[in-house]
C-alpha cells in the first residue's frame, strides 16, 4: 500500500472533514479545501495524489471542479473520488461520466473510505510507474525516443514564444556493427550503456536532454543555446567517449570506439514543431561519417 500520499479533502462541512481526516490521517497527509475555487488552486500548486470531492460546495459545485480539473492537462491525471450526499444512481453516473474514478455516498463508514482510497492510490502508483517506464529506454535507462519527441515539442514551443535558439545533436557510434560482430552482442549492449552514461554526464545544464534515438544512435537537445555553445558541448561529448578507450579493432580507426555527431540549430518561427532541424542534424551526421568519422559536423 502506498502510504504517506497527499490527499486533498474538499468539503465545506467541518464534521465531514473531521470524519474523513480521522479515517486517513494515520497513513496519509491530508489537506483541506472548503470551496471549489480553493480546491482548484491547491491542486495546481500541490498536485495531490488523490482528491476526495464533495458536490455541494459554497461557490462552484464539485461537478464543476471535476470538469475543470479534467479539462486541464496538468491536473487531468489526479484521481477524483466524489464523496457526497447526492445518492441517486443518476448522480453517481454523472460524477463518473465527468471523469471521477469512484463515487462514495454519504453516510459512509471510515473503513470503507480507507479501503477505497487505498485501492485508488495503489492504482495511481502503478499507473505512474508504468508511465515512467514507458518513457525510458530499458537498456540504457535514459529517456527513449517517445520521451524525446515530447521533450522536443515542449522545448520547441517555449523557444518559439521567446524567439530563442534551439539546437539538436545526433550521435551515432562508428562501426558498431563490427563491434557487435567482433565482441558479441552482450559487449555491444554494455558499450551502449556506457556511451549513454557518458553523454548524460557530459551535459551539465539541467535543461539539456539526451535520449536513445534508436539502435546505436543518441539524440541531444540544447534549449536556449547558441550554435557555438552547442558545438562546444557536443565536441566534449565526443571527446569523453573517445577517452573511455573502449577497445575496438577496426582497420579504419585507431583501435578504440568513437562516435560521429551531426549538429543543427534554429530559432523556431512557427508554434508547431518543424522536423527540418532533425533532418539537418541527420545530414550533418552523414557528412561527419563521410569525412572520416570520430568528428562533429555542423552546417
Ligand atoms: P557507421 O560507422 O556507419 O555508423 O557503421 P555502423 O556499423 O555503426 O552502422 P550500422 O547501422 O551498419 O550498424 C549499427 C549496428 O548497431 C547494427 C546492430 O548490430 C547494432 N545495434 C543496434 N542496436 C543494438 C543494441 O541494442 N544492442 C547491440 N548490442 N547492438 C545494437
Ligand atoms: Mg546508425
Ligand atoms: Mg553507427
Amino acid at each position: 500500500m502506498p502510504i504517506d500520499s497527499n490527499i486533498l479533502v474538499v468539503d465545506d462541512d467541518p464534521i465531514n472533514v473531521q470524519i474523513i481526516a480521522n479515517a486517513l490521517f494515520k497513513t496519509h497527509r491530508i489537506n483541506v479545501a472548503t470551496t471549489g475555487l480553493n480546491a482548484l488552486r491547491i491542486t495546481q500548486e500541490q498536485m495531490p495524489d488523490l482528491i476526495l470531492l464533495d458536490i455541494g460546495l459554497p461557490d462552484i459545485s464539485g461537478y464543476e471542479v471535476c470538469k475543470m480539473l479534467k479539462r486541464n492537462s496538468v491536473t487531468r491525471h489526479v484521481p477524483v473520488v466524489f464523496i457526497t450526499a447526492r445518492d441517486t444512481d443518476l448522480d453517481e453516473l454523472h460524477g463518473l461520466e465527468l471523469g471521477a474514478i469512484d463515487y462514495i455516498r454519504k453516510p459512509f463508514s471510515p473503513a470503507l473510505i480507507r479501503a477505497r482510497v487505498n485501492n485508488q492510490l495503489l492504482l495511481k502508483h502503478k499507473t505512474d510507474q508504468l508511465e515512467q517506464l514507458a518513457m525510458l529506454d530499458s537498456l540504457t535507462a535514459i529517456p527513449n525516443r517517445r520521451n524525446f519527441e515530447q521533450e522536443l515539442s515542449k522545448v520547441w514551443s517555449v523557444a518559439q514564444r521567446k524567439s530563442r535558439e534551439i539546437a539538436v545533436a545526433l550521435l551515432d557510434i562508428d562501426y558498431f556493427k563490427q563491434y557487435n560482430d567482433h565482441y558479441g552482442h552482450a559487449a555491444g549492449d554494455r558499450c551502449l550503456q556506457l556511451v549513454a552514461k557518458t553523454i548524460s554526464e557530459s551535459l551539465h545544464r539541467p535543461m539539456d536532454f539526451v535520449a536513445r534515438y534508436g539502435g546505436e544512435e543518441f539524440v541531444m537537445i540544447f534549449p536556449d543555446s547558441t550554435l557555438d555553445e552547442t558545438i562546444m558541448v557536443a565536441e566534449k561529448v565526443r571527446e569523453n567517449i573517445e577517452n573511455l578507450h573502449i577497445r575496438h579493432e577496426h582497420p579504419d580507426i585507431q583501435g578504440q570506439l568513437t562516435v560521429s555527431i551531426g549538429v543543427a540549430s534554429t530559432i523556431p518561427t512557427q508554434h508547431k514543431m518543424d522536423r527540418h532541424i532533425l533532418e539537418e542534424a541527420d545530414k550533418n551526421l552523414y557528412r561527419a561519417k563521410k569525412m572520416g568519422r570520430n568528428q562533429l559536423f555542423q552546417a
